[in-house]
């Protein structure tokens, strides 16, 4: 399949036609030579920092993530949060009322809600009881209008990673996109699949600065893929979608890696920390294996544990709702101090 894989035949047919927008920056890119005048996007000329639109290609940022990620920066695309990010690949691959792509609930709910918006049928496949793809089933569902399967992996809200094999198996065999979304790779100690880039054409992942970056507030959204699914979705991107503030902030912190490595060990110590006492808790029925930076429990009575809490002066989330997750709950790792909180109120809702 390697060798017949040809993105022209998964682009909308008016994404393929398309003239994009070229902005004025994108006509004058040089735009850092310091001794240009700059008289052609209507901008206030008075510097305030913020005067000027930003790089429309975020061309620092994906220097820096280049080189940290060892790709190429033509193998990268920004947006505003994975959100955009997503909804771009909708639009770029799906014909509304026409196409079809696939998700594994319990799973993050973002892909079932832009599968709507775009008029694009949602064809959901439950994971195992063991929360795993079932690829058979998966790939009985393809039809010629399936373009993206979905895969959430570390997956949110149960927390585990998807066996190799199963990812592996649906890169070979599926002829449209795999999209792998890696919003938690970095609390888990397993390597992230953009090393196999250059061996899956079809294969597209996402990141965030939102979790391990501690960066929820700016919104920025990273898609790795090939160079060809990247010119595609650079088409039809917004002009300016990551904004000057964003562009800076990320590469502050992305040049300060030690801080994010000590912020991700001490999340990941307190996670274990928290596995070891909530085996002690009464009316904690079962403790889910995790690699991400959270942990999803089964408890007796969700809705009365989650109220608890809420009484306690703590929020987490009540997945009860969700597939394959009655009763269960989603605690996010806090700090230290926010921590012991939780345990002391879990531990005082036991009697
Ligand atoms: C939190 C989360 C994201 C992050 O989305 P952003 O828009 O980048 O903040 C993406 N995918 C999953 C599965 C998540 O849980």
């Amino acid at each position: 399949m390697k060798n017949n894989f040809d993105i022209n035949n998964l682009v909308r047919e008016n994404v393929k036609q398309l003239k994009p927008y070229s902005s004025a920056r994108d006509e004058f890119e040089d735009f850092d030579t310091a001794d240009m005048i700059f008289l052609d996007a209507n901008e206030n000329p008075f510097e305030n920092g913020v005067n000027r639109y930003p790089d429309p290609q975020q061309n620092n940022v994906k220097t820096v993530l280049a080189q940290q990620k060892n790709v190429n920066s033509n193998q990268i695309l920004l947006g505003n949060g994975s959100d955009e990010v997503l909804d771009l690949l909708f639009r770029a691959f799906c014909e509304p009322k026409e196409d079809n792509v696939i998700t594994l609930p319990p799973t993050y709910g973002m892909y079932g809600v832009l599968a709507n918006i775009n008029a694009v049928e949602n064809r959901e496949v439950l994971l195992s009881e063991d929360f795993q793809p079932q690829v058979e089933k998966i790939l009985a569902k393809v039809d010629e209008n399936t373009k993206m399967i979905f895969l959430c992996s570390p997956n949110n809200p149960t927390g585990n990673s998807f066996s190799d094999e199963s990812v592996v198996t649906l890169l070979e065999s599926f002829k449209g996109l795999v999209v792998i979304d890696e919003a938690y790779i970095d609390f888990s100690e397993k390597e992230s699949w953009i090393s196999k880039l250059d061996e899956y054409p079809n294969l597209i992942i996402t990141q965030t600065l939102s979790k391990a970056y501690g960066l929820a507030g700016i919104r920025l959204g990273i898609c790795y893929a090939s160079t060809a699914v990247i010119s595609v979705l650079n088409k039809i991107k917004p002009p300016y979608n990551v904004n000057e503030l964003t562009q800076k902030r990320a590469l502050d912190r992305l040049e300060n890696k030690e801080k994010i490595k000590s912020e991700i060990d001490s999340i990941v110590k307190q996670r274990e920390e928290l596995l070891k006492v909530l085996l002690d808790i009464n009316f904690v029925k079962k403790i889910y294996p995790t690699e991400a930076n959270f942990i999803l429990i089964k408890v007796d009575d969700a809705n009365k544990r989650y109220d608890d809490l809420i009484n306690k002066g703590i929020v987490i989330r009540n997945r009860t709702t969700q597939p394959l997750c009655e009763n269960c709950l989603r605690l996010t790792i806090g700090t230290e101090a926010e921590n012991k909180k939780l345990i002391e109120a879990l531990q005082s809702s036991e009697l």
